[in-house]
């Protein structure tokens, strides 16, 4: 476990390889596509090509090199694929495809184990569309049941927990449609087959009492339309499929089919499945293949070892086409660095309605003498085959012909040229999906639900999650993701293993201790982690780290999960992540696990507030009650005339924020923040300036997650500025606690008078190191050593939109400065603007004089008159939330550790 390297540079992800042979001898380029093509000669066809699932011009491209170079194979490679689901909705539907899920139209969303907030299918538009469905609005909220065995962040925004035995998803899908069909009937056809799965059958497999399961069968036709949800790791058992057969089935029955539900008219995307792998895995030990290219995915890392790929992929001559350093380049005979997404040409056609086009955007970073993978490919087919790809002396000139022929098919009458000018220009060509009516197949009739296997006799059921920051660990080697907390756990660059508490304390296992994870497979050394939120009979050990040939950041951090994992599929091909079950063994060392949390309880103090829809229907309830307006200083408020003409301020909604930390990670990129490391996390040193609060509310299987965005609150009595001895920080007169960097001295009073403890001290020269210095924001500077810093709502874009409004010869309109963090929330939880202004959409949300009209509007600490310009909006719970008195703040009752 690596623990014990201090950090204080920037880290930087090391790609510095021209072309280099595994032996680690760099030659040029020209030797390297020579030796490409001599072999691809040598190979005679015997030719495999592994790399991503293309939904755009991609993918017929790599097929028709593979005819120019002789021939072979195109294996397509996504650890965590929809397969199995797009099998599900054949089976179903008669449509091998993903469908569109319609969120907002939905009345209850029933979630089977999706991270769909994290990982699952497209996250940012599933995150923007849920909240659209979720937020409070209009007096009421509709409803969100998780159903796992596993809480997870998609999981934690839920109104209510079921707790589910793992792998028994598609019963208690089933047992909710057999109650709905039973008050409906609206396929006969079922009738039968559901009787087979009532309440009162599934109960005791599912570990959920008939009652409940009627209950949410009661949810579902009150509350309708009803969206459910299936897929993802926690629930890819060897019956992935007919688990989400079964949540196809609950979603007909309830009459969500082509309401919520909504297929297109589109063939399906390509995807791959873990069948193809084996297949192989097989075609390599069997000598088939004399070359394997990989293209832009690291098969090494990601696949269980008892698959045997690194083993097999030695039988062949390996080319690596990458910008990454991995465990695939690593064991690769020839590496040819590629360019990255963000500097290469490239088109995708993800759904119906879409084509979109990849141009960069940014130049080729000069320090390293990467090409285009395209690029690469097609001028070692012309040195084999003369007539390859004729005409076309690059990708974009082969990419240009395609989306000639798309110009042609969308009868667009242009010359060309301003064709794709306006392509560019747009992005691509939108059309208006065309939806097709779905309707539920027979077949169904005929799935049967069996017992999901599980190799090992005894132990706890094994949930190898997937990381909503590393993803299947290809996040590992970018500094920002390794250096955010985890929005649960609140771990930093490391992995870890979720136990209920009641199981730990029954094994004997403290919270931070290290554990042995053993499964028929492997074992691996991990950091006990109590969490709420899972099953007492399972464990759960995220995905992503475990590093060992990916470069600096991401080598030696956490474990890898998928050594634990067999080489096993479900019914569609796809890889089984839940399939064996754990021992633990208690190892006598000491955990360096580091987490920023702190404390997981508010301690009375209702820094991240909620109330219930009950609670806002009776607003005489619960009066505000926390203002002490007792003032030593100058009034600062908006209405006592200090501020002219802008007093900037936010609003911060948690009731639409997720915890995703997508603002967290835009603040690094905008203001230049330095990545310090785990070992300086340790000791308190990150440099954050948005952190991502988690509170747990509640006890046992009835706790509740909150989360708060906390960020320099920008204080009209701010604490900081009257104990800075120099006048570093200081009130500007638009309401900014400005930083004048040059004058701070570094004593530190002004973090220690922060209540918020949201200033962070530059103890080193933090370096940014080639080409790292290249993505600076030039419009903000970099801090020294010795100097405060912390955020000022972007007042480099303030400026900016400032002077360009003077330019055009006018006021700034509201809406036109937008705070990085703001730009980036998908569910557009954060308003900023002016509070000056009543019209602005901030002054509106935040109601800061209108004591009648608040309702979820609070400031954190409000009681220190520090005045605040962010003022948060509550969470909205549907139930009451748990151990909250809304006439006992400041009690001390829930003073206990998360443990
Ligand atoms: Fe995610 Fe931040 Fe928006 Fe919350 S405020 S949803 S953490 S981006």
């Amino acid at each position: 476990m690596r623990e014990d390297k201090p950090h204080c540079k920037l880290f930087i992800i090391p790609i510095d390889t021209p072309t280099l042979l595994a032996d680690g001898k760099q030659i040029p380029w020209e030797e390297g596509m020579q030796q490409f093509s001599a072999i691809i000669q040598a190979a005679s066809g015997a030719i495999a090509y592994l790399g991503k699932p293309a939904s755009g011009s991609e993918g017929d491209f790599v097929d028709e090199w593979l005819q120019a170079a002789g021939g072979g194979q195109r294996f397509k490679f996504n650890l965590l694929t929809q397969k199995s689901q797009a099998e599900a909705n054949k089976i179903a539907f008669d449509h091998a495809d993903v469908p569109e899920y319609a969120f907002e139209k939905a009345g209850v969303v029933f979630n089977f184990s999706t991270d769909f907030l994290e990982n699952w299918g497209n996250p940012v538009e599933n995150a923007r569309r849920f909240t659209d469905m979720h937020v409070y609005k209009n007096g009421r909220k509709n409803k969100f049941i998780h159903i796992s065995p596993q809480v997870s962040l998609t999981g934690a925004k839920a109104d209510r927990w079921i707790v589910i035995n793992p792998g028994t998803e598609g019963l208690v899908a089933l047992a909710i449609a057999s109650v709905i069909q039973k008050k409906n009937g609206t396929y006969k056809f079922l009738k039968k087959y559901l009787q087979a799965y009532s309440p009162e059958k599934v109960a005791e497999a599912t570990g959920v009492s008939a009652e409940i399961l009627s209950e949410l069968a009661i949810d579902a036709m009150e509350h309708g339309p009803l969206l459910a949800l299936g897929g993802g790791n926690v629930s890819a058992t060897d019956q992935s499929v007919e688990t989400l057969v079964a949540v196809n089935i609950l979603n007909a029955v309830s009459g969500a089919l082509n309401k919520t539900i909504l297929f297109s008219d589109q063939t399906a995307p390509e995807s791959s499945t873990h069948q193809d792998l084996t297949q192989l895995i097989s075609d390599l030990n069997a000598g088939k293949i004399k070359l394997l290219i990989v293209d832009d995915s690291n098969p090494v890392y990601a696949l269980p070892p008892s698959m045997g790929f690194l083993q097999a992929m030695k039988k062949a001559f390996v080319v690596s086409l990458a910008s990454q350093k991995s465990e695939t380049t690593h064991a690769a005979n020839l590496v040819l660095p590629a360019l990255t997404a963000y500097e290469s040409w490239g088109d995708a056609f993800p759904r119906n309605g879409v084509r979109s086009i990849q141009q960069p955007v940014m130049s080729t970073v000069n320090m390293f003498d990467a090409r285009a993978r395209e690029d690469i490919l097609l001028s070692v087919a012309q040195n084999v085959n003369k007539k390859a790809f004729s005409g076309n002396s690059s990708y974009l000139d082969y990419l240009q012909n395609i989306w000639q022929k798309i110009q042609r098919k969308v009868g667009d009458r242009r010359n060309f040229d301003s064709f794709w000018i306006s392509v560019l220009e747009n992005g691509g060509i939108f059309e208006k999906p065309k939806f097709i009516q779905a309707s539920l197949n027979r077949r169904v009739a005929s799935v049967k639900l069996n017992d999901p296997g599980m190799a090992g006799s005894d132990g706890l059921t094994l949930l190898p999650t997937t990381s909503l920051l590393l993803g299947d660990g290809s996040g590992a080697n970018k500094p920002w993701l390794q250096e955010v907390p985890d929005p649960m756990s609140q771990i930093v660059w490391d992995s870890w293993m979720e136990i209920n508490p009641d199981t730990a304390q029954k094994l004997g296992i403290n919270d931070r201790a290290i554990v042995e994870v053993s499964t028929p497979y492997g074992s691996v050394q991990a950091t006990a982690y109590y969490h709420f939120g899972i099953h007492r009979n399972a464990i759960a050990i995220p995905m992503g780290q475990g590093h060992q040939h990916s470069g600096d950041v991401a080598d030696g951090f956490g474990i890898n999960v998928m050594e634990l994992l067999p080489d096993q599929m479900d019914k569609a091909g796809s890889l089984v992540f839940v399939g064996a079950k754990a021992k633990l063994k208690l190892i006598n060392e000491k955990s360096y696990t580091v987490n920023t949390d702190g404390n997981a309880r508010q301690l009375g103090r209702d820094i991240s507030a909620a109330t219930t829809v009950e609670e806002l229907k009776h607003p005489e309830k619960h009066s505000a009650g926390h203002n002490r307006p007792v003032e030593f200083y100058p009034d600062r408020s908006e209405t006592a005339g200090y501020y002219k003409p802008y007093r900037w301020g936010m609003t911060i909604d948690l009731d639409r924020c997720n915890g995703c930390s997508a603002c967290v990670v835009a603040c690094y990129a905008e203001n230049n923040l330095p990545v310090v490391g785990k070992v300086r996390t340790a000791i308190g040193r990150e440099m954050s300036w948005i952190r991502l609060e988690r509170y747990i509310e509640g006890y046992g299987d009835d706790f509740e997650t909150r989360f708060s965005p906390m960020l320099c609150q920008q204080c009209g009595n701010a604490g900081c500025e009257t104990v800075c001895p120099v006048y570093a920080t200081y009130h500007n007169p638009e309401g900014l606690n400005a930083m004048v960097y040059n004058r701070c001295v570094g004593t530190r009073y002004c973090s220690n008078n922060c209540a918020y403890k949201v200033r962070r001290f530059n103890w080193f020269d933090y370096e940014f190191p080639a080409p790292l210095d290249q993505q600076l924001n030039t419009t903000i500077t970099t801090r020294e050593v010795g100097v405060m810093e912390k955020c000022t709502f972007c007042v480099q874009r303030i400026k900016d939109a400032k002077s360009d409004a003077k330019n055009l010869g006018r006021d700034l309109e509201d809406g036109e400065v937008v705070t990085a963090c703001q730009q980036t929330c998908p569910t557009k939880a954060i308003t900023f603007g002016n509070l000056m202004d009543p019209e602005s959409k901030v002054a509106k949300n935040a109601l800061r004089d209108n004591t009648e009209k608040r309702d979820r509007q609070y400031e954190v600490l409000a009681e220190l008159n520090y005045k605040p310009a962010i003022t948060y909006l509550k969470k909205v719970n549907t139930r009451e939330v748990v151990g909250h008195d809304s006439d006992s703040h400041g009690s001390h009752e829930q003073e206990q550790d998360h443990s």
